[in-house]
């Protein structure tokens, strides 16, 4: 990770309360990102702590080095938390996780104390936790959502630039899936006129349910604040011939309601032609039976 500077941290706490999302709670071991994709909606989280979420995303990498510590005080504090997402707005396992290991940390402190997880990840370094991944589904379920915007390898270079190449990440799922895990992928963020045609959805999901993914969830970019700069940045750089026809779909945040309805549409177009395979799945042990393994010497 050559020109990459390296903040560590202590953080005062690490699991966030999250609002308006299918969990409550959320927890990033690490601010900033190394992978550095031109669409990363998480790029703002560097403004909070004064850094350019443009130039200094990928180069300026804070790392929370009590953050296991922390969430087992949290979690022993505050029983009611049940369920976490983890790497919401950084990639849990982007590759410095491979020397500081916070991630295993925090998922070994969420086992422990039998709560349900979500990770989300671009990186076949998860694989590399599948006997605690495999602990956790367990003990108290567990879902690994494989990030996967397009099966092309020179366009996910172009967007992606330091993630693995999408086949490496197709072998992730599969790894995952027949190590027992329920594993989505996420086809995200799907980028208009980019990676939007249906052929390429197609490509993906097929890809994604041979290897065994259960689910498929999707969503269209969002560019709000510094992600705005940053992927106009990067239109300016490798597809200035896109920069009006964006600006013109993209006012706000969002993209018009149309253009989502079509992805939606192409998505589940793709998912009718592609069934999942059934393979054997770890289900998290029914309460009764936990409360029996806790009694146990
Ligand atoms: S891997 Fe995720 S957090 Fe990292 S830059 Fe890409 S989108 Fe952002």
């Amino acid at each position: 990770m050559r020109g990459v500077e390296v903040i560590e941290q202590h953080a005062a706490s690490v699991i966030n309360p999250v609002s308006g999302m299918p969990f409550a709670w959320s927890i990033n071991p690490y601010r900033g990102c190394y992978h550095q994709c031109r669409f990363c909606y998480a790029r703002r989280t560097h403004a909070f702590l004064e850094a350019d979420g443009v130039t200094q995303w990928g180069s300026k990498i804070y790392v929370k080095i009590n953050a296991a510590a922390v969430v087992r005080a949290e979690l022993a504090r505050k029983r009611s938390i049940d369920h976490v997402a983890v790497g919401t707005a950084t990639d849990p396992y982007q590759p410095i996780e491979g020397t500081y290991r916070i991630t295993r940390g925090i998922l070994e402190a969420l086992r422990d104390h039998h709560v349900r997880a979500g990770i989300i990840t671009r990186s076949p370094l998860v694989v590399r936790d599948i006997d605690i991944l495999q602990q956790l589904a367990r003990i108290a379920g567990l879902t690994v959502s494989v990030s996967i915007a397009t099966m092309d390898a020179a366009l996910a270079r172009e967007i992606e630039p330091t993630v693995a190449p999408p086949a490496q990440r197709i072998r992730t799922v599969r790894m995952l899936a027949e190590a027992g895990l329920t594993v989505h992928v996420a086809l995200a963020p799907i980028l208009p006129q980019i990676t939007d045609a249906p052929e390429q959805i197609d490509a993906v999901v097929r890809a994604a349910r041979d290897a065994g993914a259960t689910r498929i969830w999707h969503d269209a970019l969002n560019l709000h604040d510094v992600t705005r700069d940053a992927f106009f940045a990067y239109l300016r750089e490798r597809r200035p011939e896109l920069i009006a026809g964006y600006a013109r779909l993209y006012k706000g945040t969002y993209a018009p309601r149309a253009v989502a309805r079509t992805l939606d549409a192409r998505v589940a177009a793709a998912q009718a032609a592609h069934p999942s395979r059934a393979l054997p799945r770890i289900h998290a042990a029914p309460i009764t039976q936990l409360s029996l393994l806790a009694a146990s010497p």
